[in-house]
């Protein structure tokens, strides 16, 4: 049963292996990001109210969020597995998701902490911002990110480590290597 949760700062590649990973495994691949940006591309009420947010690299307020995740874990797909992408971004976000978990008698099999280091992960973010063309990827944006994903999303660390469920992965090596690393710790 594959249920894994991605950590890591952004541009380190979280998108990328999950994404091949929910093929390799046959599960969806949940990504609050793209949910969102569906959303402002849709300009659903959603979309609406999270935009500005996500302009600035701020996270949208938790009470967009959660309901959306308990939907989407509660939906038929993702009865046989998920790897979660971008979700969850704070200490409250994960406790909500623990709660919801337990519920749902669907325990995570692990939490993968995709490590890369500052200068690499800037490079890799204006790289991708002339390829992607994502609103949030100028040099601001970019900062503000960095700065929330220090002060909110790294302390799940320390959350997931206390829970013996963290697993480190060197984010820092071509794409296939890291897949393949994905790919052991998956099948262990
Ligand atoms: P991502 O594609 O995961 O880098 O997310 C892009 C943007 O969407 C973030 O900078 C946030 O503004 C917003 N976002 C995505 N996931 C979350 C989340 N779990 N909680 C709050 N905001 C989020």
């Amino acid at each position: 049963m594959t249920r894994l949760i991605f950590l890591g700062p952004p541009g380190a590649g979280k998108g990328t292996q999950a994404k091949k990973l929910s093929e390799k495994c046959g599960v969806p691949h949940i990504s609050t990001g793209d949910i969102l940006r569906t959303a402002v591309a849709l300009k659903t009420s959603l979309g609406l109210e999270a935009d500005a947010y996500m302009t600035r690299g701020d996270l949208v307020p938790d009470k967009l969020i959660l309901g959306l995740i308990g939907e989407r874990l509660t939906a038929e797909d993702t009865a046989s597995g998920w790897i979660l992408d971008g979700f969850p971004r704070n200490v409250e976000q994960a406790t909500f998701l623990d709660e919801l978990l337990v519920e749902l008698m669907q325990p995570y099999e692990c939490v993968i902490n995709l490590e890369v280091p500052d200068e690499i992960i800037i490079s890799r973010l204006i790289q991708r911002s002339s390829i992607e063309g994502r609103a949030d990827d100028n040099e601001e944006a970019i900062a503000n990110r960095l700065e929330v994903y220090r002060q909110r999303t790294e302390p799940l660390i320390a959350f997931y480590r206390g829970r013996q469920k963290l697993v480190s992965v060197d984010g820092n090596q071509p794409i296939e290597n890291v897949t393949s690393a994905l790919t052991d710790i998956v099948q262990a």
